[in-house]
Formats: C-alpha cells, sequence, structure tokens
C-alpha cells in the first residue's frame, strides 16, 4: 500500500536517476482523476506507442485520442531516452486488467497468465509509454532501454518495491501485446540491478 507520489517528487526521483526529463505543459494537474480513484500505488507498467516520431508520440500521449482523453501515462519515453511527463494522477493507460496479477505484483511474487479483466489498472499503476511501433521490428536503442530501467527503478526505490512491482501491459491484461522488442524479464532484470 504506498500513497501517489506528488508531482515535485516524482521529477526529483527520476531526475536524481540521472534521467532527462521535459516537463510537458500543465503535466502536474493534467490527469483523470475526474474518472475514478488515482492509488494506492501498487507498480509500474511499461508500454510501447505503437507511433513513430518523438514530437508526435508525446502530443498523442497528453491528448489522448478521440476514443480516450489523456493523459495516456505519466511518463513518455522517446528514442533519445527522454522523459517527457504529461500527466500527474490517474491516466489512461493500463485499462481493466487480472486481478490475480494485482495480488501478485503486490505480494512481489512470480506473475500468474493474465486472463481476466476486471481491475482498474489505471488506479495501481504509474505508466511510461516508450515509443516503438512495437511491429518487433523497429529497435529500441540502448539509451531508450536504459530510461525505461532508470524510471523504473526510480519509482521502485522510492517505494520501497523490488523489480517485480515492474510489469508490462501484456502481462496485466489479455490481448496486449505491449511492450514488445525485448522481454519483461530482461527489463526486470536491468531493473534489479540498478537497485542492488
Ligand atoms: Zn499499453
Amino acid at each position: 500500500m504506498a500513497k501517489p507520489m506528488s508531482a515535485r517528487t516524482f521529477l526529483k526521483i527520476l531526475k536524481d536517476e540521472g534521467l532527462r526529463v521535459e516537463e510537458v505543459g500543465d503535466w502536474r494537474d493534467h490527469n483523470r482523476n475526474s474518472a475514478g480513484s488515482w492509488g494506492p500505488v501498487h507498480g509500474v507498467m511499461v508500454h510501447h506507442t505503437a507511433t513513430e516520431g518523438a514530437e508526435r508520440t508525446v502530443e498523442i500521449c497528453r491528448e489522448g485520442r478521440s476514443d480516450l482523453p489523456g493523459p495516456l501515462c505519466h511518463g513518455v519515453i522517446t528514442k533519445d531516452g527522454t522523459v517527457h511527463l504529461v500527466g500527474c494522477g490517474r491516466a489512461n493507460h493500463a485499462g481493466l486488467g487480472d486481478d490475480e496479477v494485482l495480488r501478485a505484483v503486490i505480494a512481489e511474487r512470480a506473475l500468474p497468465p493474465e486472463n481476466e479483466a476486471r481491475a482498474d489498472g489505471n488506479r495501481y499503476f504509474y505508466g511510461f509509454e516508450c515509443e516503438n511501433l512495437g511491429d518487433g521490428d523497429d529497435p529500441w536503442p540502448d539509451e531508450q532501454i536504459d530510461a525505461v530501467a532508470r524510471a523504473a527503478a526510480a519509482i521502485c526505490r522510492h517505494h520501497g518495491w523490488s523489480a517485480r512491482s515492474v510489469i508490462g501491459h501484456l502481462e496485466w491484461q489479455p490481448g496486449k501485446t505491449d511492450p514488445r522488442g525485448f522481454t519483461m524479464k530482461a527489463l526486470r532484470e536491468r531493473v534489479a540491478e540498478r537497485l542492488k
């Protein structure tokens, strides 16, 4: 059970982890809190955007789409490894997922297969959208993967979580494929290495 970080703390822990951070617009007050609860927080969720172009990607994640209002995450991690902060509070990134997965994340146990879509992920997870087409061909530059690991580690460090609190969207919601192009196991190993 953890209380969500304030915008000020979120910005600080990311910078303290050595990340290059861009603050986008009114990100500190940009959220979906009118649509539901935010917190307690239990973990970090990683996504790919299925878009290309840093500027456009950040814009979509901030504004949302016609069928899904933004913010679509808290931070957008572009290919150059910059974290663009677009939201603070509830964000439309996780959707409904598996409550058994949620229990495993809270207990920091190995994840069961995701086969239900009934727990409100937007309430419980920080979210990072990462610029990648998600077609299996689009490369993930090392500076980008390094930034994803740093951002996830920064949050885990702050809340006293292990790398087991970091999951991919594909581990949460049946039918999701993101992030594609690296394994969550490998990412968690990088996070664990940073947390040593
Ligand atoms: Zn996703």
